[in-house]
């Protein structure tokens, strides 16, 4: 065997065992040959009949065999390759498909281009899924940009509506100072003009006006608690909740209020944190049939967060209710005891604003024992 032949013999080989679809045109575009992948793809019994058939004999459609064989007359003008481009032709045999082409000007023996010579993969599965990830990652791109404005809008929607309530609630106090003002006055000037009855009646609208009061401060200090401009810094625990307590610690009497807090400054929000251990504080108060009313405050120290409790000798609240007690406006002794059932709603807002956790439950000797974590990495 001479070295032509060898080169035949490695050539044929080759052609055939590539899993690539290869074929060679002359300089009009008129097929000269493929390799059997090819010849198979097209749907062709033998590579042979490819022999003097033109594009417009392979593709479906008269613009895309036009758009071929303007490509390989171009290699033919400019000797120029065209390497791994895609293309999506639509052939009898297989449906419309994806491509990857390369095609290289076809040369003699002495290098003058006398045609072309292609080789292609057919790309659909990879293509198509590329497409689907694509119109997938363009839906989720749309979703979270919508989600981002959604969030914006409610955003901005919960900013007024907390400075609304504030405005609202604090505006409210006034009229109702005056309201209350003069009901006092006019009983204390007008109680020996005026009848039992009617005296009876400035009683309700005094009573009324004070339960419409502690409503407004437990809006307002909800409101609080809302405003997205707060900042957290170092405080003195301490004294923040000493100076909290001190009208309760004023009307002592009998009670007794125990303060075991950190004496290193904390990160917290100053004017929220003392609202949570003034509630907590009151309420051990408030809810107490003790002939000695008595509140602990203890702290623990872990690792991320500040563990702290309060104890009392209360009247205790059974473990059913100790989740809806941190609900607004849930309130178990509302006849009895005045309130306006916000303020443990206020004190979780507050703990979560502090990255924090609070929760309820009754102590052996009967009592309640409250619990909330604040992080130390506000
Ligand atoms: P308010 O005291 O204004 O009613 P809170 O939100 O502070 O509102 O409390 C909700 C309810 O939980 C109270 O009405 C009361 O029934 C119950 N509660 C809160 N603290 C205690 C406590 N220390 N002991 C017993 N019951 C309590």
């Amino acid at each position: 065997m001479n070295i032509t032949n060898i080169s035949e013999n490695i050539l044929t080989q080759f052609l055939k065992s590539i899993p690539q679809y290869v074929w060679w045109k002359d300089i009009d575009s008129v097929f000269l040959g493929c390799n059997d992948n090819c010849a198979r793809y097209i749907g062709l019994n033998s590579p042979k009949d490819i022999v003097g058939m033109s594009d417009f004999d392979i593709y479906d459609n008269k613009a895309e065999a036009e758009s071929v064989r303007k490509m390989d007359q171009e290699i033919i003008r400019t000797g120029k390759s065209q390497l791994n481009f895609e293309e999506c032709l639509t052939m009898p045999s297989v449906g419309k498909r994806w491509l990857s082409t390369s095609k290289i000007p076809l040369l003699d023996d002495d290098k003058n281009i006398i045609g072309t010579i292609g080789w292609f993969d057919d790309i659909t599965e990879i293509k198509e899924m590329q497409i689907q990830m694509d119109a997938k990652n363009k839906a989720l791109i749309n979703y979270s940009l919508r989600l981002q404005e959604t969030n914006r809008q409610l955003e901005l929607v919960n900013i007024d509506l907390e400075k609304f309530t504030y405005a609202a609630s604090h505006d409210l106090k006034s009229p109702i100072r005056i309201l209350k003002g003069f009901a006092t006055i006019l009983k204390e000037k007008e109680s020996a003009n005026l009848a039992q009855e009617s005296l009876e009646y400035l009683d309700f609208i005094c009573d009324s006006t004070d339960r419409m009061g502690v409503l407004i401060d437990g809006i307002l200090n909800l409101a609080k608690t809302g405003y997205t401009d707060l900042k957290s810094k170092m405080v003195d625990l301490e004294e923040i909740v000493r100076d909290k307590i001190k009208d309760l610690k004023a009307n002592q009497g009998t009670r007794n209020i125990n303060l075991d807090l950190p004496q290193d400054k904390i990160q917290a929000y100053p004017d929220l944190i003392g609202l949570v251990f003034y509630n907590l504080i009151n309420n051990g108060i408030k809810y107490n049939e003790s002939e000695t009313p008595q509140v602990d405050c203890t702290y623990e120290e872990k690792k991320n967060s500040w563990v702290f409790s309060i104890k009392d000798n209360g009247i205790g609240i059974k473990e059913e209710y100790a989740a809806h007690i941190f609900e607004p406006f849930k309130r178990l002794n509302y006849k009895k005891i005045e309130g306006s059932g916000l303020g443990l709603s206020i004190c979780k807002r507050i703990v979560n604003l502090h990255r924090g956790q609070i929760w309820v439950q009754p102590t052996p000797e009967g009592g309640s024992l409250f619990q909330f974590t604040i992080s130390k990495n506000l």
